[in-house]
């Protein structure tokens, strides 16, 4: 079976460094919307553009361009052996779309990483990132030889939106995902190697339940 997963959690869970480790594992592609959108402003595309001040301010970008950017990316041939989004869906309007897009594949497996509101705040103001490459300090030590800079959406007062943004707009999803049969919460408030074989064990109890019932998307 494929694995086709989706990871839910707040800005500051960790889900792109789990993310990271499991595409690698795996052998399938992360796909990370907020990479693909500072990728495309630091390149200066019309996208790029438009989103540079929504994502400056915490703000997201729209439905209709993120649902094109997935649809597009996960047409190409390497998300047909699975794939792992990091930071899509956002949005209600988002996740219809995706479940949209992945009909006839094996069904989606969601991840939740749940981490309390005052972690996450510490963690963000805190985080540093390669000026070069992007990955965060850990990932990034010994890769690309940039500076370790603050992400300019990391001080405090972008934070503090970015998880109002995330309450109001993002948490919902977990209604919206947790009466499937493939649907996990994991528990972010340990270290990281805990919180991956936390992760390990819930694909691969999320992989049985769809084995055992024949469910499909
Ligand atoms: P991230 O790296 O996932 O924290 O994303 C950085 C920023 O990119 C977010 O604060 C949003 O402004 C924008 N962004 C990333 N993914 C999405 C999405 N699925 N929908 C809307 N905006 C997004």
């Amino acid at each position: 079976m494929a694995l086709n997963l989706v990871m839910l959690g707040p800005p500051g869970a960790g889900k792109g460094t789990q993310a990271e480790q499991i595409a690698k594992a795996r052998g399938i592609p992360k796909i990370s919307t907020g990479d693909i959108l500072r990728a495309a402003v630091h390149n200066g595309t019309e996208i790029g553009e438009r989103a540079n001040d929504i994502m400056a301010r915490g703000d997201l970008v729209s439905d209709d361009v993120m649902i094109g950017i997935i649809r597009e990316r996960l047409g190409q041939k390497d998300a047909d052996k699975g794939f792992i989004l990091d930071g899509f869906p956002r949005t209600v309007a988002q996740a219809a779309a995706l479940d949209e897009i992945v009909k006839g594949r094996d069904p989606l497996v969601v991840v939740e990483i749940v981490v309390p509101e005052s972690e996450l705040e510490r963690r963000l103001s805190m985080r540093m990132v390669c000026d070069s490459c992007g990955a965060t300090a850990d990932a990034a030590a010994g890769k690309a030889g940039g500076r370790l800079v603050q992400r300019s959406d990391d001080n405090d007062r972008v934070v503090l939106e970015r998880l109002k943004v995330y309450h109001q707009r993002t948490q919902p999803l977990v209604e919206y995902y947790q009466m499937r049969p493939t649907f996990r919460s994991v528990n972010g408030l340990q270290p990281p190697d805990r919180v991956a074989a936390d992760l390990i064990a819930a694909i691969e109890s999320a992989g049985r339940g769809v084995a055992a019932k024949g469910v499909r998307p």
